[in-house]
């Protein structure tokens, strides 16, 4: 505003019509000079991203396919409960880390979202609830693993829970990450609120070698250490993410090897039973197997819960959204792509 000769408070204002009124374009933010209005108009876009994509499954959950500036595309889902409306985000295009089960690593990464691409999935999602209605929390476990594009997570959760941006409590915010110890390190130094979800998928390192190919860098033991500093710096218990694979992951004795890593620790365990994704070979698990492994976890005295699959009918793992379009594949059309307001996890 300043370079173009305009005061400075009507960069304020503009950010409080998208911030707080949810506006997506300039003409209708009333308080600025209309010459300023066509001006922004002309030269500006509140999004930088388009909506490629917006399904609905009959659960409520809207997933949205953003197509950047660049034609690249990241997915974001918005998902509705009794008490609670939560957002799961992507922090890359593509990812990685190459974990053998998850669409997002198919093609590797391609590149990391800007700080504004990451806060806009958000308020894209935001702006699709009613007009009395928040959101209440954020998990950042779609495509991309998360601390390999921290810098920029930061900036746009910091304008996320700013009293200026949307008002979110750290605390309310999920950072999910396959386990990269210096990037968890260097989280717990910046003394922010977030809670951390810490991706296992496999209790030993012989398996977890196979199931996500960067554990062979790091190892497992350096990924719990790293969980433990996060615990004893911010105070938070770390979440264990672990997706039960059919006849993979899901046995007694890996639920037993589970337990002996973890029964020492302050944590919760967060079962996933797998949503398959058509082309790679692995399967949900059985009800009896995730009752069992289930069953022995908590025996052993540590706290555990199996995750409900919210929009399991459109693809709302990490990348299959993503992946089905590229392919050209239709996805069941369960409602129109709506103007607003109206209406995970890589890490599943
Ligand atoms: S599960 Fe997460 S970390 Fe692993 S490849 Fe998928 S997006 Fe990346």
């Amino acid at each position: 505003m300043s370079e173009r000769g305009h005061p400075a408070y009507h960069a304020r204002q503009v950010l409080r019509w998208i911030f707080e009124r949810r506006a997506e374009g300039f003409s209708g933010m009333s308080d600025l000079p209309k010459r300023l209005r066509e001006e922004l108009e002309e030269g500006w876009d509140v999004f930088s991203t388009s909506i490629a994509l917006h399904h609905v499954s009959p659960d409520g959950t809207d997933k949205l396919l953003l197509e950047c500036r660049d034609g690249r595309r990241v997915e974001c889902v918005l998902m509705a409960e009794v008490d609670r409306r939560t957002v799961c985000i992507s922090t890359q295009v593509g990812c990685g880390m190459g974990c053998v089960f998850c669409a997002s690593g198919l093609k590797g990464v391609e590149r990391n979202l800007t700080d504004g691409e990451i806060l806009e999935q958000v308020i894209r999602l935001r702006n699709l609830l009613p007009a009395d209605e928040r959101l209440t929390n954020l998990v950042v476990m779609g495509m991309g693993e998360s601390l390999a594009n921290l810098d920029n997570l930061i900036g746009a959760l910091d304008r996320i829970c700013s009293p200026e941006g949307l008002g979110m409590s750290q605390r309310r915010v999920t950072i999910s990450t396959v386990g990269l110890p210096d990037k968890m390190r260097k989280l717990a130094a910046l003394d922010r609120q977030y809670h951390l979800a810490v991706s296992l998928h496999a209790p030993t390192e012989a398996l977890r070698d196979e199931l996500v190919p960067i554990n062979a860098k790091v190892g497992l033991g350096a990924v719990v250490d790293a969980a433990d500093a996060y615990f004893r710096s911010s105070g938070r218990q770390v979440t264990f993410e672990y997706v039960l694979l059919g006849g993979v992951n899901d046995g007694a004795s890996e639920a037993e090897a589970l337990a002996d890593l973890l029964e020492s620790r302050k944590s919760h365990v967060n079962l996933i039973p797998y949503n398959p994704v058509p082309g790679l070979p692995f399967e949900r698990p059985s009800a009896n197997s995730v009752r069992r492994f289930e069953g022995i976890v908590r025996a052993r005295g540590i706290s555990v819960s199996v995750r409900k699959t919210k929009g399991r009918e459109i693809d709302a793992a990490c990348g299959q959204l993503r992946r089905r379009g590229e392919v050209g594949q239709v996805v069941p059309d369960a409602r129109a792509i709506l103007p607003a307001p109206a209406g995970i996890a890589g890490d599943l």
